[in-house]
């Protein structure tokens, strides 16, 4: 079994049933569905697709898809155009809020009353994370702003518009992302990762929006500004997950500085258990390609040394021209990988803080020692099963539930296989129950070890247990 899950972006070049089907079977563990693009018609078929093969293939392979919805954020965005506008190395344009010409130079609109102001902030504006840059040379009292392209290129209608550093003045949850969230809730999506949040207040906003609609979405929030890295700290405690959107944040930030960013990252989420993505341009020669450059493989194979839960793909599934050749790249380069992780141990986690981590890290402790082939857990919330994916174990945490959405989620957990399953009142039944299945399954065999962490009756009450037992 692969430890580090992998994350598909759906999109024109994977989203058909056909598309789903063959994706899930190659190992994609969650689907994200990029709401910065395609109507509400489409997404609602999106999910009901991906519903669908939960239904049909989900029990029997021993396999589900989660899903997450990825807002659009405020974003700042160039506006329509009828042809793409070209631009000359060393050129000087007019980027402006309003959409008639009031230049003999070529306008640049954009779809946002508050550019100048926020210009002032930075000396460049970078178009689609810095394919063309512009240096600013002055803001007019208009609110027009004069920039000189640093290269030459071609801008189309909508491309995401960088202001690196600036503090854009826009609310970190747009009305649109409001309508989006409300969506995924009423559609039962498993996350909502938040696009360009800056601090915790965003993130606790939303998650009682989420309460006060009796949703149940988990909260991934990208991390894909200056002010984000600055808040890091509160805002791995404040979200359920976090992504490492290295897109935009190569673009915010100097990209030099990414690599630290996102190794410092995932430590401080692997310290406290909160599971953390890698995300944008894994394989983005695999968009064309059917092979990945080398350089792209060595990136896919550092985020695995380093242990993150997930990596991801985006435009390579979304709308390339090989999604499947991509997954099957990005799998074969993590498994590869994993035979390894020995060599690359990193950091500890935080010290224990409650009886049940405490009983988390025993039974981890207690299977290294013994080598055993799996753990295997019961959880209603999920809660054991990531207290167990936090030590990393390099063996397979096969977690019971009786909730599917439990299930969803939790693939998007370290080395957590999630089953569902009835709980039975008599624990030991449990337990029987779903070593049967992993047997039957083919994941553990007679004769090997395995560490289970589960009620047990004694006398007439119940109590918690780290048991070894041989299969
Ligand atoms: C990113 O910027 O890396 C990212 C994941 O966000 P998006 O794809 O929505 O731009």
């Amino acid at each position: 079994m692969r430890l580090t899950k992998i994350i598909c972006t759906l999109g024109p070049s994977s989203h058909s049933d056909e598309g789903i089907d063959a994706l899930a079977r190659a190992g994609m563990n969650i689907a994200r569905i990029n709401f910065s693009h395609g109507d509400r018609k489409q997404h609602l078929q999106v999910m009901e697709r991906i519903r669908a093969w939960n239904e049909k293939h989900g029990r029997g392979l021993g396999i589900c898809i989660g899903t997450i919805l990825d807002t659009k954020g405020a974003e700042i965005r160039t506006g329509d155009t009828d042809h793409p506008i070209e631009i000359l190395k060393g050129e000087e344009v007019i980027f402006s809020p309003e959409t008639n010409e009031r230049s003999a130079k070529k306008t640049i609109f954009v779809n946002y009353s508050g550019f100048a102001n926020d210009v002032r902030e930075t000396d460049r504006i970078l178009i689609d994370n810095g394919e063309i840059a512009f240096d600013i040379v002055r803001t007019e009292k208009n609110g027009d702003v004069v920039a000189k392209a640093r290269g030459a290129g071609k801008i189309g209608s909508r491309r995401h518009i960088n202001l690196p550093g600036a503090d854009v003045d826009l609310p970190s949850i747009t009305e649109q992302d409001w309508k989006d969230i409300e969506f995924g809730i009423e559609e039962n999506m498993d996350f909502v990762a938040l696009s360009f949040i800056r601090n915790r207040d965003d993130v606790e906003i939303v998650r009682e929006f989420i309460k006060k609609k009796k949703g149940s979405m988990e909260i991934i929030a990208k991390i894909e500004t200056e002010q984000a890295v600055e808040n890091i700290a509160e805002i791995v405690h404040a979200a359920d997950a976090i992504m490492v959107a290295r897109g935009d944040l190569g673009a915010e930030l100097p990209f030099e500085r990414l690599p630290v960013i996102q190794d410092e990252i995932v430590a401080r989420c692997r310290e406290v258990g909160r599971p953390v993505i890698i995300a944008t341009h894994m394989l983005e020669s695999m968009i064309a390609q059917p092979i990945p450059t080398r350089a792209e493989v060595t990136d896919i194979a550092h985020a695995a040394m380093t242990q993150t839960d997930a990596t991801m793909l985006s435009g390579e599934t979304a709308a390339g021209k090989h999604p499947l050749l991509a997954l099957e790249a990005m799998d074969k380069v993590l498994r590869a990988t994993e035979e390894h992780l020995a060599v690359f141990r990193i950091n500890q986690p935080e010290p224990v803080q409650s009886e049940r981590q405490a009983r988390a890290e025993a039974a981890f402790t207690l299977a290294e020692s013994t080598n055993a082939k799996a753990l295997l857990t019961f959880t209603r919330t999920g809660q054991t099963a990531r207290d167990l994916a936090k030590f990393r174990p390099r063996i397979p945490v096969l977690a019971f539930t009786d909730d599917e959405a439990t299930q969803r989620k939790l693939s998007l957990s370290y080395a957590v296989a999630p089953f569902v399953m009835k709980l039975d009142k008599d624990p030991e039944k449990t337990v029987l129950q779903a070593l049967a299945h992993v047997k039957e399954a083919g994941l553990l065999h007679t004769g090997d070890r395995v560490v289970i962490v589960s009620d047990a009756q004694a006398h007439e009450q119940l109590i918690n247990t780290v048991q070894l037992r041989v299969v």
